[in-house]
């Protein structure tokens, strides 16, 4: 069969503008070169326990249009993320609040908390230059020290020197007793598993799993009008211009015969004493777990990327920024017959709404060049 859309790829991205063209009327083919759908966001259930596959995904957002990709195609329930950090045995409230702010340093107003982190950031006066200089800027060196620089320095495999100020931005700072991890209006877990929701998005679609595209890339050019490309951006080009740098990450399951392994969801382990950054118990998200006998939890060990590895986050410095740049001009006089969509085929720190809102707007520039 010849289809007017090949999309390349099962995650978040693809399974969502597979969904929209889908309901436009367009005929579409996913191929999925693993054996499950979803990519990283994909779930499995074992001894009755949805597990996170690829590492804990909350579903979070302020926009109505990925809300409603969400909560319109999944039963969703509401959830709250809430992490404790472990910094040598003594547990902090995340993200930064007035939480965090009264265990350090016995404050109780919002005042004390500004004035704490003022004296503290006085030693960044002008603009932060990495990492580091931001956090302290941001936060003051205490929390600084006891909470980002040995998370972010194994997450990131990196000196906090070397690393864009950016990626501190991300995390909220409040001056509020609200443990939140979130800022978004939205915040929930789909029922039944994050599969489920990709499972619906796709229905009534056609789906190959364990297919891959460049196994077959001269059959798959010819199978649809348009090909929607979700891999990876470098791989496509087979390299050509050097090799993107990804973050990976290893997964180390660990079964506990007992109902809890730990009191919260997440653990974050904020110091260099345990190489992993993070423990999530899978049974915590999941309010309608019936099994109260045993438990996994999964420990998180930040990785280098190499073939054969999952490519997790996309390393945003000014190198690779500028070798992905070089592959867009390539990739983007491809279209339209060839489009690149998603985390890994765009090289961005996409959260799942990120991806629902930028397949939306790939969607509406289809329309506008009336092919969907
Ligand atoms: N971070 C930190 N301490 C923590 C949690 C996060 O310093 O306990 C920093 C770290 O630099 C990390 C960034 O915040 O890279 C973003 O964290 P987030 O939890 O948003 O990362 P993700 O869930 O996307 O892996």
């Amino acid at each position: 069969m010849h289809y007017d859309y090949l999309i390349v790829g099962s995650g978040l991205s693809g399974a969502t503008i597979a969904n929209l063209l889908k309901k436009a009327g367009k005929t579409v083919l996913v191929i999925e070169k693993r054996d499950d759908l979803g990519g990283n966001i994909s779930t499995e259930i074992k001894d009755g326990i949805i597990i996170h596959s690829y590492g804990p995904h909350i579903f979070h957002t302020s926009d109505e249009f990925a809300w409603s990709m969400f909560k319109d195609n999944v039963e969703v329930y509401p959830f709250i993320n809430e992490p404790i950090a472990n910094c040598h045995g003594e547990f902090y409230h995340m993200p930064f609040n007035m939480n965090t702010f009264h265990e350090l340093w016995g404050v109780t107003t919002a005042e004390e908390a500004k004035a704490k982190i003022a004296e503290e950031s006085k030693e960044v006066p002008g603009e932060p230059k990495n990492l580091e200089e931001q956090a302290i800027k941001l936060v003051g060196r205490t929390i600084y020290e006891k909470l980002i620089k040995g998370y972010t320095e194994k997450q990131w495999g990196r000196d906090c020197k070397e690393l864009p100020a950016s990626i501190i931005r991300r995390l909220p700072l409040r001056f509020e007793y609200n443990n939140n991890y979130f800022n978004d209006t939205y915040q929930g877990l789909p029922k039944g598993g994050y599969s489920k929701w990709i499972e619906n998005l796709l229905e009534g679609i056609d789906v190959q799993t364990g297919v891959d595209f460049f196994s077959k890339r001269s059959e798959f050019e010819k199978i649809a009008n348009h090909i929607i490309y979700t891999g990876r951006l470098d791989e496509y080009f087979d390299f050509k211009l050097g090799k993107l740098e990804y973050r990976s990450l290893k997964f180390d399951n660990q079964w506990f015969e007992m109902d809890r392994y730990q009191n919260n969801p997440v653990i974050n382990f904020t110091t260099h004493d345990q190489p992993y950054t993070r423990c999530a118990e899978h049974k915590a998200f999941d309010p309608y777990c019936e099994n109260h006998h045993s438990t996994l939890a999964t420990f998180e060990y930040p990785d280098t990327f190499e073939e054969g590895k999952i490519p997790c986050y996309p390393i945003n410095d000014e190198k690779n920024n500028a070798l992905a740049e070089a592959y867009k001009e390539l990739s983007s006089k491809l279209e339209p017959k060839t489009f690149f969509l998603g985390r890994l085929a765009v090289y961005k720190y996409y959260d799942m709404d990120d991806c629902i809102v930028a397949a939306k707007e790939m969607f509406d520039r289809l329309v506008e060049l009336g092919i969907a």
